[in-house]
């Protein structure tokens, strides 16, 4: 465990049951992306979405892409050396702490999920450098109030903090005020904090993307909204759009010669002023 980990126990909306008889969004993802963390429930919904014709796997590659690339962009160029990552998910390549601290080991990566099987993993996987710091909180991000405290004990709250939400915000639904949660957060981080954000989209390959959501509507217990690009750009409110803006994930800052055909995934890059 790294210097500095703490594991809370799990508390919030979702009280730590690993119940592998229903669907969870965490593992469906997992399961997308080509990784074992899986159930039967999983990846029957994760199938019935690929016969819809949806090329899902390559808007899940998109999402995660961006997501290294933004931590990547923030550490080395921006020089950010705290990272709020909400959202976990699942390890996989290039994790959020492992991008950051690569470009400095002194970084420090707060976590937060809600899923019992994240859990389990960060325990045993989301381990930091020796020098930096890598926690994780098991809580509803919803449970705001819950995670500021907890990441106080990690983060420096008077130094930058980069906030990052990839693949998230479709599991707040627009009655828990997604918009609110986020501006909640940025109100506790010091000007020259960013926001990283990606969402899957409702208006790219739109037609694909509502046969998806009718079959998740359908098999996931857990509500899922896909928004279009106004929709998403509310959750910028308050910071600075960094080049090249809200644009579909492959198109933020991508490597020389890579594939940025569209997927459906805004992301985009803030920084608070
Ligand atoms: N951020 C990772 C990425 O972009 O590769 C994982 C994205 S995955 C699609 C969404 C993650 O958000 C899952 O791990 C899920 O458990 C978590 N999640 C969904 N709703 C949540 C909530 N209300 N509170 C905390 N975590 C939540």
């Amino acid at each position: 465990m790294a210097e500095g980990s703490t594991y809370p126990e799990p508390q919030g909306r979702d009280q730590g049951r690993l119940d592998t008889g229903i669907p969870h969004i965490a593992r469906v993802y997992d399961y997308w992306l080509g990784g074992k963390d899986n159930y039967a429930v999983d990846r029957e919904v994760a199938e019935k979405v690929i016969a819809t014709g949806n090329p899902v796997t390559h808007n899940v590659r998109a999402n995660r892409a961006f997501l290294g690339r933004a931590v990547h962009y923030l550490a080395a160029e921006a020089g950010i050396r705290q990272f709020l990552d909400l959202g976990t998910g699942l390890p996989s390549a290039d994790n959020t702490h492992e991008v950051a601290q690569r470009v400095d080991p002194q970084a420090r990566i707060v976590y937060a999920d809600n899923d019992p099987i994240v859990l389990v993993h960060a325990r045993a996987l989301l381990t930091g450098s020796p020098s930096g710091a890598t926690t994780y909180i098991h809580a509803d991000v919803r449970d705001t109030e819950k995670i500021l405290l907890e990441a106080r004990s990690t983060l420096d709250f008077d130094q930058p903090i980069a906030v990052v939400m990839a693949g998230l915000m479709h599991c707040i639904p627009d009655e828990d005020d997604p918009a609110g949660l986020v501006a909640t957060v940025l109100s506790e981080v010091v000007s020259g904090s960013y926001l990283a954000l990606s969402q899957p989209a409702a208006d790219i390959n739109g037609l694909a993307m509502a046969r998806t959501g009718a079959v998740m509507d359908r098999l996931m217990p857990a509500k899922i909204t896909y928004r279009t690009r106004d929709q998403v750009a509310r959750f910028f409110e308050g910071t600075e759009l960094l080049e090249p803006g809200l644009v579909p994930a492959p198109s933020w800052r991508p490597a020389p010669g890579a594939d940025t055909a569209p997927r459906s995934v805004w992301a985009g890059v803030g920084r608070k002023p």
